[in-house]
């Protein structure tokens, strides 16, 4: 293998990280290599096994190679190659007469965080922002985290996990980094400080930390709570910063009062001097910084954990300083005029993305979705209740086209397929929700068969459907976009990007401290303890402890594997290895239920069930099961996942997602 050039590129998975990296491409034309870049500060030229072994999705001989339409069923996986030309102009009629039928608002695009690069993934929302079709609510992943720092401190923007090596105290809470964001693990673990990982479920990031405060699902609020009236009653608070930097803490003191360290034990399943221990060494130890996992807010009361989470480093005084605060998801730091690639659209029908099965079934919807655009994203397997999701993409009267890599459980329901290119294979810019640095994807291959991009599929709806003012040259549009930067983005250029593959934020400081300036935009400009904005929204102005309760005895918590990027990857066996799925149960549930280590069981509740491997251990507590996502239904043991029992309710801010309040029962088969 001889290398003919290297290029820039950029990992645009939906992780933290962002990688930044060389691409090798041989004189053929092929990519032969692709390595970390050791000069990039937060990623330091390593990469996680997906990264590692990325040539093998890339080449997978499975990836679709041609358009094609359906020939027989929906769902019977039986398509007929068509050309592109076909394909756009299959599209383009149905397109037409569909909003001619029944209005622009019929017409729903569906896609995540596929592809995070900003012309990937934005490029074609000015396609549909022209066009009026009905909006996605973004609701799967962050939200209700998002809107509840919003509440407190008015941003979700936090620590730059590069000062995460500053902290002498960090908690990781309901977080797994040694799985999902490997290097920011690399950095807690590399650091001085004492780890503690507040969390359900045993992970390698509990094995390692030097404490595992292993609370029952769903209780954080009331721990978060109970360590606030402790810094109060205790007076472990800081006086000087809560006097000049915060609102309300008068009535957070009479409202956390009924958190007693007893309370707060026997809610959250803890053991006094655990409770007392943690309470009184983050109260002690500073700076401090807690870091949350997104999936701390899947749940029904996920608003509140984190607003309730997020109070403490206010209290305790871990604002504004090298080391301290909180980390969330830092995607706001990337200030930029977002309309400019996404393109300017009135308001219009918004649709939860988490209840697409409803949507799809929903009779009394006027006008009902009749044309379905699939792209960055998998339903059919990342939704919750796929039963409903299933059966509303096997409508007839639905016209649904999948732009993939691959024929996913999503495409095989669609009426056209169409093969998208990786990421090696066409330009991008991206930014991040981790790390403050702002990164190229330059082109390193010319794109694989027949696959486009979604800048070109959409570029060429777009003349087709006469919208040609929207077109535009994806270089030109970073270029223009990047012009837009404001506050930290300011200043960075295309031309940088192309020169250096990545430019670090311009921060005041490198590493950047969150709120170092102490100003914040909320509408008191102090951190809110307690939110009039939430009390006009109709929630507790102080958050506080909601108790949720199934109507199956086992709560399974759904976390993401280290080895899949939700449900990219499943279907790459030298990137996840596993051949079946499997759930995790606690040695006192199995024998009540007569289940073995190794047994074939049925995980089931009233919305659905799936078929899985038992394996008994001592991973969670009794009265908890856990499995690692995100199977594609095709691929396993009787066709159904975890997410056949998930259900679309959703969390207590911002309709976001409720993955893991999910109850079941477990039995053999
Ligand atoms: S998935 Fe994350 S850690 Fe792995 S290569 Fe991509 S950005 Fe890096």
């Amino acid at each position: 293998m001889v290398a003919e050039k290297r290029v820039f590129a950029s990992c645009p998975r939906d992780c933290y990280d962002t990688c930044a990296m060389y691409a090798y491409v041989d004189e053929e034309g092929k990519l032969v290599k692709v390595e970390g870049r050791k000069d990039h500060g937060f990623t330091k030229g390593f990469l996680c096994r997906k990264g590692q072994k990325i040539l093998d999705w890339v080449y997978s001989p499975h990836r679709l190679k041609y358009p094609m339409k359906r020939a027989g069923p929906k769902g019977s996986g039986s398509f007929e190659r068509i050309t592109w030309d076909e394909a756009l102009e299959i599209i383009t009629s149905k397109l037409k007469k569909t909003v001619k039928e029944y209005g622009p608002t019929s017409v729903l695009p569906y896609e995540y965080a596929g592809h995070m690069g900003i012309i990937s993934r934005y490029y074609p929302y000015r396609f549909f922002n022209r066009l009026g079709a009905s909006q996605l609510l973004y609701t799967i992943c962050s939200e209700a985290g998002k809107r509840a720092l919003i509440y407190h401190y008015g941003t979700p923007a936090g620590m730059d996990p590069e000062d995460v090596p500053n902290s002498s105290y960090v908690v990781v809470w309901g977080f797994n980094p040694a799985w999902t964001s490997l290097h920011l693990y690399t950095l807690i673990k590399n650091s001085k400080a004492k780890v503690v990982a507040v969390d359900p479920v045993r992970s390698e990031t509990t094995e390692h930390a030097d404490r595992h405060i292993q609370l029952k699902p769903g209780t954080d609020s009331a721990l978060a709570l109970g360590i606030a009236n402790y810094a109060i009653v205790n007076d472990l608070y800081d006086k000087r910063f809560v006097e000049g930097h915060t609102f309300g803490f008068d009535e957070l003191r009479r409202a956390v009062k009924g958190y007693t360290p007893e309370r707060v034990c026997a809610i959250c399943g803890l053991d006094g001097k655990e409770f007392r221990s943690f309470a009184e060494e983050y109260c002690r130890t500073k700076p401090a910084a807690i870091l949350m996992g997104l999936g701390l807010q899947r749940n029904v009361n996920g608003g509140e954990i984190v607003r309730a989470i997020s109070l403490l480093p206010a209290i305790t005084g871990n604002i504004g300083v090298r080391g301290g605060g909180f980390f969330y998801s830092n995607s706001s730091y990337f200030t930029i005029d977002w309309d400019k690639v996404k393109g300017r659209g009135q308001e219009r029908r918004k649709i939860n993305m988490i209840k697409l099965g409803e949507t799809l079934l929903d009779d009394s919807l006027k006008p009902p979705i009749k044309f379905l655009f699939v792209y960055n994203s998998n339903p059919a397997a990342v939704c919750p209740d796929l039963n409903k999701v299933r059966k509303g993409l096997s409508r007839e009267d639905l016209f649904t086209v999948v732009h993939d890599l691959f024929l996913t459980d999503t495409a095989e329901l669609a009426d056209v397929v169409l093969p998208a290119t990786s990421y090696f294979e066409t330009f991008d810019i991206q930014f991040t929700y981790g790390g403050l640095y702002a990164a190229l994807n330059e082109k390193a291959v010319e794109p694989l068969e027949e696959c486009k991009s979604n800048a070109e599929v959409f570029t060429e709806l777009s003349k087709r459907m006469g919208f040609d003012e929207i077109v535009e040259e994806p270089e030109a549009l970073a270029e223009e976009i990047l012009k837009t930067g404001t506050g930290y983005m300011m200043g960075i250029t295309l031309e940088e990007l192309k020169k250096k593959g990545f430019v670090r934020l311009r921060t005041p400081t490198v590493p950047h401290i969150a709120f170092g300036d102490l100003k914040f935009s909320t509408p008191t400009g102090k951190i809110e303890l307690y939110s009039k904005q939430a009390e006009t929204d109709g929630i507790p102005p102080i958050p506080t402890f909601t108790e949720s309760k199934g109507d199956y005895p086992i709560r399974l918590i759904t976390p993401f594997h280290r080895d899949l990027m939700k449900s990219q990857y499943y279907n790459i066996k030298s990137i996840y290895g596993a051949d079946e799925q499997a759930v995790e149960i606690n040695k006192e549930d199995a024998s009540t239920r007569g289940i073995r280590d190794g047994d074939r069981v049925r995980i089931f509740n009233r919305l659905g069930d799936c078929i899985m491997r038992a394996k008994v251990s001592g991973k969670v507590r009794r009265g908890v099961a856990l499995s690692y996502g995100i199977a594609w239904p095709k691929l396993v043991d009787g066709g159904r996942t975890v997410n056949f029992t998930t259900s679309s309710h959703t969390a207590d801010l911002g309709v976001g997602s409720a993955y893991h309040t999910n109850y079941v029962d477990i039995e053999r088969i």
